[in-house]
C-alpha cells in the first residue's frame, strides 16, 4: 500500500481530517487497546510483602497474596495477561528453584489459575534468577574464566517450562537466548502431553543497558562478566531476523523483541518479514525514564507512556508487555 498522495494542494489538504477529535479518531490508523497488554509481576515467598523496587516506582516484589491482589486489580481493569518472574529464597549452580515442583513461580501459577481462571498466565522461563552466579545458563569455569554452556542448559530450560505447564501456565516464555531452546522446550512439552501450550519466545533479545532496573527487581545481576555471549549485539538487524526465523522453525508461536522503544525498527522488520504474532517488551528503563522525568515535572507521564506504547503498535507489535499495564488500562477506560 502506497502512502503517496495522488493529487496536490490546494485540492489536497491533509489538515481537513484533523479538525476535530471525532474526525481524527475516524481516520486513526493505529490503536492501543487493553486486550494487547501484558503486566509483568515479580513474585517471592512470604506474606503481605510489597518490597518496592527503587528505580521502578509503582513496581514491587510481591508475596503470593499480594501478587494475587495486584493481578486481580489489573484483570478487573481489563488486562488479559500477566508475565511471572520468580525470586527464589535460595540460589544454586543448577537453578533448581526454576523447576522445583513447589518453586515460587509454580506456586504462583497454581494460585492464579485457581483464583482468576480467566487471566492468561505467561511464565518467564529462564535460569538467571535461580543461579547463584546470575547467568541464564550453566556455567563452566576454568583458568580462562567462566563460560556459559549452551546444550547442557537446554535440559534445565525444558524442565523449567514443563514444570510451569504442569502447574497450569497458559503460555511459556523462554528468555535465556540459548541456541535451540525453543526446540528443546517444544519437544519436552509435547512429550509430557502439553502440545497445546504455546511458546512465546524472547526471539530477538538484545544485550541492553535498558535492563538495569530489572536486575534489581529480579535480583538477577550476573556475578561475573555480562550476557553478551548469548544476548544479541544492539547493532544487528539481520541477526535478529535469523534469530526470529530459527525460533519460528523450532516451534515458537509468538515472537518477541526486547527492549522495545529503542528497537522499533526490529519490531517492524520482524512483523513485516514473518507476519507472526509479535510481542514488544517495554523494559524496565523505558518505564523508569518516564517515571523519573515525570516525577521532576519535566514530562507528562500519561501522554509520554501512551505515545511510546502507540509507537510500538505502529511498528507492528500485537502484544505489549509493560510495567505500566494497569495504569494504561485505567487511562484507556477514561
Ligand atoms: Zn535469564
Amino acid at each position: 500500500m502506497s502512502a503517496k498522495p495522488v493529487g496536490q494542494f490546494p485540492a489536497l489538504r491533509p489538515r481537513r481530517l484533523r479538525q476535530s477529535p471525532a474526525l481524527r479518531r475516524l481516520v486513526c490508523e493505529t490503536r492501543l487497546s487493553v486486550e494487547q497488554l501484558v503486566l509483568p509481576l515479580f513474585v517471592r515467598s512470604g506474606k503481605k510483602i510489597r518490597k518496592p523496587i527503587g528505580a521502578m516506582p509503582g513496581v514491587f516484589q510481591l508475596s503470593l497474596d499480594e501478587m494475587l491482589h495486584e493481578a486481580r486489580a489489573a484483570h478487573q481493569l481489563g488486562v488479559p495477561a500477566v508475565l511471572l518472574f520468580g525470586i527464589p529464597d535460595k540460589k544454586d549452580e543448577r537453578a533448581s528453584g526454576a523447576y522445583a515442583k513447589n518453586g515460587i513461580v509454580q506456586q504462583a501459577v497454581r494460585l492464579l489459575k485457581k483464583e482468576l481462571p480467566e487471566l492468561l498466565i505467561i511464565t518467564d522461563v529462564c535460569l538467571c534468577e535461580y543461579m547463584s552466579h546470575g547467568h541464564c545458563g550453566i556455567v563452566h569455569t576454568d583458568k580462562r574464566g567462566g563460560k556459559i554452556l549452551n546444550d547442557p542448559s537446554l535440559k534445565l530450560l525444558a524442565r523449567t517450562a514443563a514444570s510451569h505447564a504442569e502447574a497450569g501456565a497458559d503460555i511459556v516464555a523462554p528468555s535465556d537466548m540459548m541456541d535451540g531452546r525453543v526446540r528443546a522446550i517444544r519437544s519436552e512439552l509435547d512429550a509430557i502431553g502439553f502440545s497445546d501450550t504455546p511458546i512465546m519466545s524472547y526471539a530477538a533479545k538484545f544485550a541492553s543497558a535498558f535492563y538495569g532496573p530489572f536486575r534489581e527487581a529480579a535480583e538477577s545481576t550476573p556475578k561475573f562478566g555480562d550476557r553478551r555471549s548469548y544476548q544479541m549485539d544492539a547493532a544487528n538487524t539481520n541477526e535478529a531476523l535469523r534469530e526470529v526465523a530459527l525460533d519460528i522453525q523450532e516451534g515458537a508461536d509468538i515472537v518477541m523483541v526486547k527492549p522495545a522503544l529503542a528497537y522499533l525498527d526490529i519490531i517492524h522488520r520482524v512483523k513485516t518479514e514473518f507476519g507472526y504474532p509479535t510481542a514488544a517488551y517495554a523494559v524496565s528503563a523505558e518505564y523508569s525514564m518516564i517515571k523519573a522525568a515525570a516525577a521532576k515535572g519535566w514530562i507528562d507521564e500519561r501522554a509520554v507512556t501512551m505515545e511510546s506504547l502507540l509507537a510500538m503498535r505502529r511498528a507492528g507489535a500485537d502484544i505489549i508487555i509493560t510495567y505500566a499495564a494497569a495504569d494504561v488500562a485505567r487511562w484507556l477506560a477514561e
